[in-house]
């Protein structure tokens, strides 16, 4: 609370917002800006240094979105791989400290508005969250055309992983160019809204990787994170009933192992070869070092992305709990007013041994190349 009130106070500095908050309101740690309310832990990031004018804050309101950091080179950090493999949890911890925004999976940003109308992280449904609406109206309007009607049909001819081949000269089709420019725009609203200048995009599709590559005024890094397929199929294998507000929309059911299988090994084969074509701007993380010795994978990602994760690293050593901001889609996870990161290994005890094994084995060209043998 301390540190949002600061947050008001230094965005105050540069630009008068009325404050209208009640008593009840401060006791709760409710902000009010520009007439909206923000609640405390809805993930706005802790500043450390004033707020650039104007605040980002005040952008809540849609229609007064300032161009806060116009001239700074955005950095984006993509988190690429297959489902259930801890993006999300790695989305939240990347995107705790000042400067970072996590947008989880950003490619789904339009579905989640209009479509599935499914819940922010903040608690709010994405179509009524403040800081969506104001990214939305700053991307329409740069854009200069209606992002509903043109972006999702771009998207379906870029991003597939049928598209790979798209993407193997250095030539581009003129819908690749307007998919490229539309993107760049969106970025750059989220990037005026939130006041960040480094987004976390967990939208983990690998061809979407190489696409944002092509954009050559964005600074992109890709973080290939893979999981033990077993736990990938553990975890796709369960069932989950509708919990709309804890991030489930319609219930889940749960999917063969070796459908999981099949579809893990042809996107992390695809997600590799991308990662060879990005070279040093890609980088490969396994889950299970991610998960048990974050300290020392966040000092390498430190390195490799050039963003200092060290206040991070050792709020992990505290044994501190995260909190994801507006998350617009992903794991359920990114709900939980507490995530704590503890390894999930519960295959090893509730799968099967002759599954444990077979995995392995089925997804032998990719799954051994990481380190994951059959038990
Ligand atoms: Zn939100």
């Amino acid at each position: 609370m301390a540190s949002r009130l600061q947050h008001a106070a230094a965005g105050n500095q540069s630009r008068s917002a009325p404050d209208d908050r009640t008593g009840s309101d401060r006791d709760k740690g409710i902000t009010s800006l520009n007439g909206r309310c923000v609640p405390a832990g809805s993930g706005h990031k802790v500043r450390t240094q004033p707020c650039p004018a104007p605040c980002p804050m005040v952008c809540l309101n849609p229609g007064a979105v300032g161009g806060s950091n116009k001239d700074v080179r955005t950095k984006i950090l993509y988190i690429m791989g297959s489902g259930r493999s801890g993006s999300t949890l790695l989305d939240t911890v990347l995107s705790d400290q000042p400067g970072m925004f996590g947008a989880g999976e950003l490619c789904n940003l339009l579905s989640a508005m209009d479509v599935r109308h499914n819940y922010c992280a903040c608690g709010r449904r994405s179509a009524e969250c403040p800081l969506w609406l104001a990214v939305r109206a700053e991307w329409s309007r740069s854009a200069v055309t209606d992002v509903a009607r043109e972006y999702p049909a771009l998207q379906r001819r870029v991003e597939r992983i049928r598209n790979y081949p798209r993407h193997r000269g250095s030539t581009s089709e003129s819908f690749t160019e307007r998919y490229l420019e539309l993107t760049r725009a969106l970025f750059a609203a989220i990037a005026n809204v939130s006041g960040a200048t480094t987004i976390v995009d967990s939208s983990k599709g690998p061809v979407r990787a190489l696409a944002l590559s092509r954009m050559h005024d964005v600074d992109l890094r890709v973080i290939h994170l893979v999981r033990d397929v077993r736990g990938v199929a553990y975890s796709t294998g369960k069932r989950f009933a509708s919990d709309p507000k804890g991030g489930i929309m319609s219930a889940l059911n749960g999917k063969s192992s070796t459908r999981t299988a099949a579809n893990w090994m042809l996107v992390n084969a695809v997600a590799n070869r991308v990662r060879a074509r990005l070279g040093e701007r890609a980088t490969l993380v396994r889950y299970e070092d991610f998960v048990t010795r974050p300290a020392q994978i966040l000092r390498r990602l430190s390195e490799f992305s050039e963003v200092d994760f060290a206040a991070t690293a050792e709020k992990l050593e505290r044994g501190r709990g995260f909190k994801a901001g507006h998350t617009i889609e992903g794991n359920r996870l990114r709900m939980h007013d507490r995530i704590e990161l503890r390894p999930d290994i519960r295959w090893r005890e509730h799968m099967s041994k002759t599954k444990q094994s077979l995995l392995p084995l089925l997804t032998a060209p990719v799954a051994w190349g990481y380190g994951y043998h059959p038990r």
